[in-house]
């Protein structure tokens, strides 16, 4: 349990693991209607998130994860976010990244007629979140 007034819990949990559990003094997230900082405390909230990184603190360091997309709810000093994939600096594979980025923006440059551009386009995000967080915070 959090400790009251300085932490608030955090958990991300994806359909493969619970990628993160651990508690934290603050969060900060892109959601669809713009960034959303969380202190403990903070008021009942639902978000949708954009791909895009969740940065936190913790004993007064900031970390990250690559958040693609999904929810955010913060209840009872509680944030959990449920997204469809979320990984930790560390386990980034660049070169997976790299190559997911290449595939989609020759996607993107080709433009075949049964293109799904909205797909390409998130897949790209994904792959550039990727590659943006490993450089910063060190992937594999
Ligand atoms: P790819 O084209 O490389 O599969 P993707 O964006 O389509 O990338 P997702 O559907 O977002 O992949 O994720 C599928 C699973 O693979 C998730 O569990 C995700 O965490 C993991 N994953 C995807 N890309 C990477 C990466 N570069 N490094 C580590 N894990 C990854």
């Amino acid at each position: 349990m959090a400790e009251t007034g300085k932490t608030i819990h955090l958990e991300i949990i994806t359909p493969d693991a619970a990628v993160l559990n651990t508690d934290v003094s603050f969060v900060l997230v892109r959601a669809l209607d713009g960034d959303l900082g969380i202190m403990p405390g903070h008021a009942p909230l639902i978000a949708s998130l954009r791909i895009w990184p969740l940065v936190y603190e913790k004993d007064g360091k900031r970390n990250c994860v690559c958040v693609a997309s999904g929810f955010l709810e913060v209840n009872g000093n509680t944030i959990t976010v449920i997204t469809p994939a979320a990984e930790l600096p560390a386990d980034i594979d660049l070169d997976r990244a790299e190559q997911s980025r290449a595939r989609a923006e020759k996607r993107l440059q080709e433009k075949k007629e049964n293109l799904d551009e909205a797909r390409a386009q998130a897949s790209l995000k994904r792959a550039l979140l990727r590659i943006d967080v490993a450089h910063k915070y060190g992937g594999k």
